[in-house]
C-alpha cells in the first residue's frame, strides 16, 4: 500500500471513530518505516503481537510511542518488555500475571494490563474463561499482584460473517466489564479489529485494534 493511501485510511479512522474510542494501530509484520510514517501523522499507540518484533521496532523508533502487546506472551519474555511497555493486553493466565508483577517490581514501576477473555467459540484463541477472569480480578482487588494495574479487558470475536454471533460475544465481554467495574472501576474495553470495529463500538468497546484496514494486507513470507 502506498503512503498516500495509508494517510487516507488513517485519517478516515481518525475522523470516523467517536472521540472517546482509542485507536491502536496494529503494525505487526510491517516495517519500522510504516510506524515512523504514522508517527509523523501524530499517531503514538501501536500494537504488536510478538515480543521480538516489538523490541526491534522500539529500539529504532521515538521514545514517546506507547507500545501495546496484543499477542500471547510467554512468561520468560516478560522481562524483555517490562521496562517500557505501555499496556499488555493479552494476560491469559495467573502465572503470566505473577511474572508481570515480579518484573514490574524489579523495574520499579507499575505495569498496566488487560485480562484477555476468551469469548469466541473457536478454541484456537488464547484467553481466560470468564470464571478465571473473575477469580484473577478478585485476587487483584484483594491485594495480589500489587505491581500491576488491571485497566480492563480484551477480547476477540469469532472470525465469522455472522453479525449476531459477533454481537453476542462482544456483549458478553461488555457485561463482564460492567460487572467487574462495580468492584473496581475499569477504563479499557479493548475489542474490535478491522472487520468488526463498528460492531464492537456499538457493543461498548472504547479501544479498537486496527491493522489491515489502515496498514494494508500483511505479508507473512519473510
Ligand atoms: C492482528 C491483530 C489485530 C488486527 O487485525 P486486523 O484484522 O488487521 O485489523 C487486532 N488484534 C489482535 C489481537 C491481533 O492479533
Amino acid at each position: 500500500m502506498n503512503s498516500a493511501s495509508i494517510r487516507d485510511r488513517y485519517t478516515f479512522f481518525r475522523t470516523q471513530l467517536p472521540p472517546e474510542v482509542k485507536l491502536i494501530v496494529v503494525t505487526k509484520t510491517h516495517p519500522a518505516e510504516t510506524l515512523q510514517e504514522l508517527y509523523s501523522f501524530g499517531h503514538r499507540s501501536f500494537g504488536e503481537n510478538k515480543v521480538q518484533e516489538l523490541i526491534s521496532k522500539q529500539e529504532v523508533l521515538p521514545a514517546d510511542i506507547q507500545w501495546h502487546l496484543i499477542g500471547h506472551l510467554q512468561t520468560n519474555k516478560v522481562k524483555q518488555i517490562a521496562g517500557f511497555i505501555h499496556l499488555i493486553e493479552s494476560v491469559d493466565s495467573e502465572k503470566l500475571l505473577q511474572e508481570i508483577d515480579r518484573q514490574a517490581e524489579k523495574n520499579d514501576r507499575k505495569i498496566n494490563v488487560l485480562l484477555q477473555v476468551r469469548i469466541a467459540s473457536e478454541d484456537t484463541k488464547f484467553g481466560l474463561e470468564i470464571s478465571e477472569a473473575k477469580e484473577l480480578f478478585q485476587k487483584w482487588t484483594q491485594g495480589h499482584f500489587p505491581n500491576v494495574e488491571i485497566c480492563g479487558l480484551m477480547g476477540m470475536a469469532t472470525f465469522t460473517d455472522n453479525q449476531s454471533v459477533i454481537r453476542r460475544e462482544f456483549s458478553t465481554l461488555k457485561q463482564l466489564f460492567d460487572q467487574l467495574s462495580v468492584r473496581h472501576p475499569l477504563q479499557t474495553l479493548s475489542m474490535g479489529m478491522s472487520s468488526d470495529y463498528r460492531l464492537a463500538i456499538e457493543c461498548g468497546s472504547n479501544s479498537v485494534r486496527v491493522g489491515s484496514a489502515i496498514c494494508g494486507d500483511r505479508d507473512y513470507s519473510n
